[in-house]
C-alpha cells in the first residue's frame, strides 16, 4: 500500500499508537466479551474510561481545582448557542477573526447585543488584533475569542488580558501548545482535530464563572446541569470518548504538551521556510505575526498551477491539502498527530513541484 500523509483539516488523522490500542479492543474491551461501545455507560468498566479522560484532560491542561472538564455532543456550533444562552445577560463581546468567530458572534445576537472587535475581516482575515487594540465594556458578559482559525490559518499568540470573563473557541489549537489554560473562564473544542474523533465537544469551565449561568436552560443545554452530573445526564458518546482518552495517553506517552508544542514549531516552520524561500511562488495567507501552527494556508499564482499541485500532491500520497471553500489555494492541516515525518515529505514535495513549474 501507498503511504499516505494526511493532512485533512477535520476530521483529522489520528495517532496510529491510539488507534492500534482501539483496534486491538475492538471486539473484546477489557476482557469483557464485549466492545466498549455494548455496555452501560453507569457501568464500572465505562466510567473508569469517562473519569480517566477527564483526569487527563486536567491533568495535561495543568487545571486549577476549582475547573469543571464537561463533554457534550453537538460539535463546536452548539457551543456556539449554548454560551449566549447560558451566559449572555445585556450585551458581549466577540472578536471576529475568522468565519468561525463570526457564525458564534451571529448566534449570539439572538440573545442580546454584540460588541464587534476588529477590522480583521477587511485583510481577508489574515491578521490577528494586537490585545492592546481592543476596547472593552467592563460590563460585558464575557469576551469571545477564536484561538486558532482554521480556514485563514492564523492563531493568537498572545491572549486578552481584561476584567472581562474570556471565552475561547479553542477547536483547532487544543493541546497543542503549553499555555497558561487556567488563563480562560471557558473554553470549548470540539475533538475531531487535535483530541480524537469527531462526536465529542470539550467543555473547560471554571466554577466561578459556573456560578453566573443562567437557571432556567434546558437540561440538555445546560453547563450546571453536565457540571452535577459529571457529564452523565444522559448516555455520553462512549466511544469518542473512549477514543479522546486513547489520544490523550498517547499526548502523555510522548512527553506531554511541551514536548507536542516544540515538533509543531518544527512541523510549521519546515513548511513556512519553504513558503518564505519561494520567492513568490507561494504566497503565504496570514500575515507572519500571526501564522498558525496549525493550519498553513496559501496559495499559487493562479488556479491552474493549484489543481496541478493538489492533483501531484494526491499522487505523491499527500491528501486532504485543498483549501477551505472560502478561501481556495491549499491548506496543510498538521495537528497533534501529523507526524514530523509527514511535513518533510511535504516540504520536499513542495521545493520539488517550485522546481519544475517556475
Ligand atoms: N470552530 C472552529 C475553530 C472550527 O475549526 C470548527 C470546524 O472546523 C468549528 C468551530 C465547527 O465545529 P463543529 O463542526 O464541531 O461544530
Amino acid at each position: 500500500m501507498k503511504n499516505v500523509h494526511n493532512f485533512s483539516a477535520g476530521p483529522a488523522a489520528l495517532p496510529r499508537q491510539a488507534l492500534e490500542k482501539a483496534q486491538a479492543s475492538f471486539l473484546n474491551y477489557d476482557a469483557s466479551q464485549v466492545s466498549i461501545m455494548e455496555m452501560s455507560h453507569r457501568s464500572k468498566t465505562y466510567e473508569n474510561v469517562h473519569f480517566q479522560a477527564i483526569s487527563r484532560l486536567k491533568s495535561l491542561m495543568n487545571l486549577d481545582e476549582d475547573t469543571h472538564v464537561l463533554f457534550f455532543q453537538g460539535g463546536a456550533n452548539l457551543q456556539f448557542s449554548m454560551v449566549p444562552m447560558n451566559f449572555l445577560n445585556n450585551q458581549s463581546s466577540y472578536v471576529l477573526t475568522g468565519v468561525w468567530s463570526e457564525k458564534a458572534a451571529n448566534e449570539a445576537k439572538r440573545f442580546g447585543t454584540i460588541d464587534v472587535q476588529t477590522q480583521a475581516k477587511e485583510s481577508g482575515f489574515s491578521t490577528i488584533p494586537s490585545p492592546d487594540e481592543l476596547s472593552y465594556n467592563d460590563e460585558n458578559s464575557y469576551l469571545h475569542i477564536t484561538s486558532n482559525n482554521t480556514i485563514y490559518g492564523t492563531q493568537w499568540k498572545t491572549f486578552p488580558h481584561q476584567k472581562l470573563p474570556l471565552v475561547c473557541d479553542m477547536s483547532s489549537d487544543i493541546l497543542s501548545r503549553d499555555i497558561d489554560y487556567n488563563a480562560f473562564d471557558l473554553i470549548y473544542a470540539g475533538a475531531q482535530k487535535n483530541l480524537g474523533p469527531a462526536g465529542v465537544t470539550i467543555v473547560v469551565v471554571k466554577d466561578s464563572f459556573l456560578k453566573n449561568a443562567h437557571v432556567d436552560v434546558s437540561p440538555m443545554l445546560s453547563y450546571q446541569t453536565f457540571a452535577k452530573s459529571q457529564s452523565m445526564y444522559n448516555t455520553p458518546p462512549v466511544f469518542s470518548i473512549y477514543m479522546l482518552n486513547l489520544v490523550l495517553e498517547w499526548i502523555e506517552s510522548e512527553g506531554g504538551v511541551s514536548v507536542i508544542e516544540a515538533r509543531n514549531e518544527k512541523k510549521a516552520s519546515l513548511l513556512y521556510d519553504i513558503i518564505d524561500r519561494s520567492e513568490g511562488f507561494y504566497r503565504g495567507h496570514a500575515e507572519k505575526e500571526a501564522r498558525s501552527t496549525m493550519n498553513v494556508t496559501f496559495n499559487l499564482q493562479n488556479n491552474d498551477l493549484e489543481k496541478m499541485f493538489l492533483q501531484e500532491a494526491e499522487e505523491a500520497g499527500l491528501i486532504g491539502l485543498p483549501g477551505h471553500r472560502l478561501v481556495g489555494g491549499i491548506r496543510a492541516s498538521i495537528y497533534n498527530a501529523v507526524p514530523l515525518e509527514s511535513c518533510e515529505v511535504l516540504a520536499a514535495f513542495m521545493d520539488s513541484f517550485k522546481r519544475k513549474h517556475s
